[in-house]
């Protein structure tokens, strides 16, 4: 099969490799969309994977084409997403659904060959049957879905909540989704890229702040009670990690999920204004895919499934796995405006 394995940093290379073999316990997906996350931009240029070599990818989904003799609960052909952590199962946290937490995890495309390929192997328990109306492509962006719904899960809607979004890349666009999903009454969104922007007012948010040219603290508190109910730091930028606990109102709440980039540095009086304020401040991270835990995936599914949650507009380019050192250039070197960049097979 073909695939792009990462020999080591910088070091991707598309090449012929076996079809993997599959155990008991797990299925062949042929893989028919592969996003390429933002995260996977540094795991490939900068970090590496966990070993070499290895094929990334960790946002796909496609078809099982094989089974194997322990899986009954699938018939063998159907259309999946991929959950891409795989706990230990043997923990205190795995124990509880708490995987993310789980210190002995496998990870499909950091630590196991993941989707960048034609086939991959995966465990029967880290797949999840599509919904009818879910197409490969959005399906493959379940995971993305799933991270922004138990970011907004851990701090909470109620309906008429304003709510700014700092961020307005993918992940931004899917958590307004999800603020409007739940309730919201005024969702901002801030950037600096007008080109991310203009995606959001496409999608029907109006609210849209380019922090380049305008204050977005000054702004949102102008056009809102003194502030939101909830801020989200979605761009991973030092910047908006210390606007995002300027914004919100007395007894607001403020979600940090961007993969930050650089220290930040917090002025005393905005500290002391979240003691003021009385804020509760949330990380987040992963999502929870325990059928029985609050389970972030198959409701994003669910969502996709219904039309309520639209992701495909957010797909600028689509590649062929061959020409995978294209679409990491162009991610890397910023050659041009790309929203989700991904594989097609
Ligand atoms: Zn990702
Ligand atoms: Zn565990």
């Amino acid at each position: 099969m073909k695939a792009a394995v990462l020999h080591k940093i910088k070091d991707l290379r598309v090449e012929e490799v076996d079809t993997p073999e599959i155990g008991d316990d797990d299925v062949l997906v042929k893989v028919r969309a592969a996003g390429i996350c933002g995260s996977d931009i540094p795991r490939v240029m900068i970090y590496g994977t966990y070993r070499f070599p290895l094929i990334p990818g960790h946002e796909f989904a496609g078809e099982i084409v094989k089974k194997g003799k322990n899986v009954r609960n699938l018939k063998g052909d159907e259309k999946v997403t991929v959950v891409p952590l795989i706990p230990c199962g043997n923990c205190k946290f795995c124990y509880t659904g708490e995987y993310a937490q789980c210190p002995n995890y496998d990870y499909i495309g950091s630590r196991s060959n993941g989707g960048f390929a034609q086939y991959t192997r995966v465990p029967v328990s880290n797949i999840i049957p599509l919904p009818e109306n879910v197409d490969y492509e959005s399906a493959s962006f379940t995971e993305p879905v799933a991270v922004a719904l138990h970011g907004i899960r851990r701090a909470g809607i109620q309906v008429g909540d304003t709510v700014a979004i700092f961020g307005v890349g993918p992940i931004g666009i899917i958590l307004a989704q999800w603020a409007r999903i739940l309730g919201a009454s005024k969702i901002f969104l801030v950037d600096i890229i007008e080109e991310k922007l203009k995606v959001a007012r496409d999608y029907g948010f109006s609210e849209c702040i380019n922090a380049k040219n305008e204050d977005p603290v000054k702004k949102i508190k102008e056009n809102t009670d003194g502030g939101v109910e909830l801020s989200i730091e979605s761009a991973g930028s030092p910047k908006a990690f210390v606007q995002s606990i300027e914004v919100p109102k007395a007894f607001g709440k403020v979600v940090f999920l961007g993969n930050i980039q650089g220290d930040v540095t917090f002025p005393e009086k905005v500290v002391s204004s979240i003691l003021r304020r009385q804020l509760t401040i949330y990380g987040t991270w992963n999502s929870n895919f325990a059928p029985a835990f609050k389970d972030d995936w198959r409701l994003s599914l669910h969502f996709m499934g219904i039309g309520a949650l639209k992701v495909t507009p957010l797909i600028t380019h689509r590649f062929k796995i061959e020409q995978a050192n294209e679409a990491f250039d162009l991610m890397w070197n910023k050659k041009e405006f790309f929203n989700k960049v991904m594989f097609v097979f």
